[in-house]
């Protein structure tokens, strides 16, 4: 015990702490790997970092690259080597998150130009190359376990699809994921097995915690989790906030509105203002799976089973980050509330959302986008000076059935990475949401 604990102090100059125990702390490694702390809580970094002056003379001549290398930089610069660091941030960011202009102080920023077509392979890239930077060395397979509402599972798949010494393996809730979706999650073969599980996401999450919470069973099968718990795939995600902002007119201090389910997507944007980023609000834009808009209205937290939306990759109804948000806030309601407005919005708005930014802009915006849209519309028009940047989490070809039943056959074009997908046979096991059952399952595969 106590020489893990030197060893820790003396290999890394940060350590992360447990939400649940500020005395429970690992290095680096051990907090990307294990993801979650056996007390059952998240890593969150002993320190974070601001960005200094010299950074910010220049950040607006930044590319994206560049700056994703300096806010990688500030969080794991004391731990992982310039070059390799550069060489993980050049291979996460290698396509763009343009910002779109839908009208004045309305803003769009696509972040589905990746190769699964969401927001998501961020994340999924720079955690797949950290870990593989982290076992470099190591000669035990590593069991990477995922949950996912729908995006998750194939952007991880597609990160770590033929990464040697790893394999993955993807939950799923059965009939809740769109069809395209499903593809990128079983189709691809190689070293990802995809489980369809009889239940909701919330059960898939918590099938996923049981193994993790197994500590044999975790231990033997070097078991790691991509889903947003990991610390990893939060960090990148900060970068676009810099990049979007650094688009902006000088002086413009933009209100970021997020669709969020799990919250990591927010969560990164508070560590985008921890490292000294200027935003104006959060909108935490939900469907009606809005246990945060309910918190932050009421000041009480009551999670509860997600129900089915249009926008499936946000039927959260326990966002696994909700305790991040409340450590960044001290844990107090009013200072959470200042900075973060919470607004949900029903299947019919949104369906009606995505017919008028067709109608008004020419714009096809999927269905998460679109609660986003309506939420920054609504925070414009009691904020009239506020310029807003709406988070577009993914490209509209993965939500077909619902855009073409609102703009009609052949409204998006398919981009030919999907298509290509779409052809490929499905292949997944079925299983009941049953904790024993999915444990023996797993036995069975170390
Ligand atoms: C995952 C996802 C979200 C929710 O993001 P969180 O970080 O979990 O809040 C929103 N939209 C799309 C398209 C997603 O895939």
């Amino acid at each position: 015990m106590a020489f893990s604990f030197l060893n820790s102090i003396l290999t890394s100059a940060v350590l992360y702490h447990s939400t649940n125990n500020p005395t429970h702390r690992v290095d680096l490694k051990e907090a990307i790997l294990r993801s979650l702390p056996p007390d059952n809580g998240l890593y969150m970094p002993d320190t974070l970092p601001i960005l200094d002056q010299a950074f910010w003379e220049i950040w607006r001549e930044l590319t994206f690259p560049e700056i994703g290398m300096a806010v990688a930089d500030a969080f794991f610069g004391d731990d992982v080597s310039p070059a390799a660091l550069r060489e993980i941030v050049e291979g996460t960011v290698s396509f763009d998150a343009p910002l779109v202009t839908l009208a004045p102080g309305d803003h769009i920023l696509e972040l589905f130009h990746g190769p699964t077509l969401a927001f998501k392979d961020f994340g999924a890239r720079f955690m797949a190359r950290l870990m593989a930077w982290l076992t470099r060395g190591d000669d035990r397979e590593l069991t990477v376990l995922v949950a996912t509402s729908g995006d998750t599972g194939g952007a991880v798949a597609s990160a770590f699809l033929n990464v040697p010494g790893t394999r993955v393996i993807i939950l799923y809730p059965q009939g809740k994921v769109s069809g395209l979706q499903e593809k990128q999650l079983t189709a691809l073969g190689g070293n990802i097995t995809a489980l369809e599980i009889q239940g909701s996401f919330d059960d898939c999450q918590a099938l996923v915690k049981s193994a993790f919470l197994d500590r044999e069973l975790a231990e033997r099968l070097n078991l790691t989790s991509a889903n947003s718990i990991n610390l990893a795939r939060l960090v990148p995600q900060s970068f676009y906030y810099f990049h979007a902002a650094s688009q902006l007119p000088e002086g413009i201090k933009p209100s970021f509105v997020i669709p969020s389910g799990n919250f990591g997507n927010l969560t990164a944007g508070l560590l985008a203002t921890q490292l000294g980023l200027p935003v104006e609000q959060f909108i935490a834009a939900t469907n009606r799976n809005d246990v945060v808009p309910e918190y932050l209205r009421l000041g009480h937290y009551s999670p509860r089973p997600s129900v089915p939306t249009i926008s499936n990759a946000m039927d959260v109804g326990a966002p696994s980050n909700f305790v991040r948000m409340q450590a960044l806030f001290g844990g107090s309601w009013e200072s959470m509330k200042s900075k973060v407005t919470g607004m949900s919005f029903s299947d019919d708005e949104t369906r009606a959302a995505i017919r008028t930014v067709k109608a008004l802009y020419d714009y096809e915006i999927d269905p998460h986008g679109a609660v986003g849209w309506l939420a920054a519309k609504q925070w414009r028009a009691t904020h009239p000076s506020s310029t807003t940047v709406t988070l577009e989490t993914a490209h509209p070809a993965k939500f077909l059935d619902v855009m073409e039943a609102e703009l009609g056959a052949n409204c998006v074009e398919i981009p030919e990475r999907l298509a290509i997908l779409a052809q490929r046979e499905k292949v997944a096991t079925l299983l009941p949401a049953d904790k024993a059952i999915f444990r023996e399952w797993l036995q069975a595969c170390g």
